[in-house]
């Protein structure tokens, strides 16, 4: 069984990600899976983002300067869809202005926009009717917990979108995902979806959610974690050390202890541009996570990078 190549916000390597052009871009690539971060607008509108703000990815400053929180930052939360659909997009900037993966997309250029969950399922369905292939969906619930502090539950809303796209079974093709470990056990036992889990996997001082991933990654932790979710999405990072073996970086037992619980193992983020320490080009994680770990599937910003790789190396086998 090859991996899943999963597009991570779509083509991010080659258009501004959370794009309709980059996700038709990654679904051209031969992609698996197309990925969509999910937040909430103040109308409760389920929109395609990967930060519950608006500053690096968009020109909210200059259309809506006095909108930004005391932290000086503008929360998709505190704006109406009507209004976030006036927002240009641009290339991914960091907190100086600068773009964040330099030989990307050239930032403040082009006509981008940000869309709805809806318009990106109906792009894909659209898509799956006009090529006769399927691709599926990947939804991660962005913050679920400081959502409903914001005053929306959204993993009910997310599973009704879903629900009214054809995604209702186990057997259909859609991962959620979430780096909350809390929300994860409430979507299967709670809400009861029968659909496939992932749970994500950060650094406790990542602050992303009260989810103790140190926790989390030990033997008993990924057990527990196989009896509501179907797999975990780790971090390349947690995957393997910089000592090496025959020249290859050495694995930190997560990969493996996974699959003896169980559990599908999906990594984030490869980057043709952007590579961990101990990887000098892509096609060498590309083979230490597919050939060394026998990983599942891969979020990719280069769906096409990991495409080529896969149709002409020795994936596969394992
Ligand atoms: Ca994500």
């Amino acid at each position: 069984m090859n991996p899943l190549i999963i597009a991570h916000r779509g083509a991010s390597g080659y258009l501004p990600e959370h794009t309709l052009p980059a996700k038709a871009m990654a679904y051209a690539m031969g992609a698996d899976y197309l990925e969509q971060d999910v937040v909430a607008s103040r109308d409760d509108q389920l929109v395609v983002l990967h930060d519950v703000y608006l500053d690096r990815v968009t020109d909210v400053a200059r259309q809506y300067p006095e909108r930004c929180r005391d932290d000086g930052r503008y929360y998709v939360r505190d704006f109406d869809l009507g209004e976030i659909r006036r927002l240009s997009v641009t290339e991914r900037l960091d907190e100086h202005g600068r773009a964040v993966f330099p030989k990307r997309f050239p930032p403040h250029t082009g006509r981008f926009r940000i869309h709805t969950l809806v318009e990106e399922l109906e792009l894909v369905r659209g898509l799956n009717a006009a090529t006769g292939r399927v691709a599926g969906v990947y939804p991660e619930l962005k913050r679920p917990a400081w959502h409903r502090n914001q005053g929306v539950d959204m993993a009910p809303l997310l599973l009704e979108t879903l629900s009214a796209h054809g995604y209702e079974s186990a057997e259909d093709p859609v991962f959620v995902q979430c780096f909350d470990r809390a929300e994860i056990e409430r979507l299967r036992e709670t809400l009861g979806t029968p659909l496939k889990l992932v749970q994500l996997i950060g650094e406790n001082d990542w602050n992303e959610s009260d989810t103790d991933f140190d926790v989390l990654k030990t033997v008993r932790g990924l057990r527990d974690l196989a009896g509501v979710a179907d797999g975990i999405g780790p971090w390349i990072n947690q995957l393997y050390t910089l000592e090496t073996i025959d020249g290859q970086p050495a694995s930190t037992g997560l990969a493996s202890a996974a699959r003896d619980a169980g559990l599908l193992v999906h990594p984030y983020t490869l980057r043709a541009d952007a590579l961990p320490a101990g990887f000098k080009v892509h096609d060498e994680l590309a083979g230490f996570l597919i050939e060394s770990l026998g990983v599942d599937g891969v979020f990719t910003d280069f769906p096409d990078r990991l495409r080529r790789f896969i149709d002409t190396g020795t994936a596969g086998h394992g």
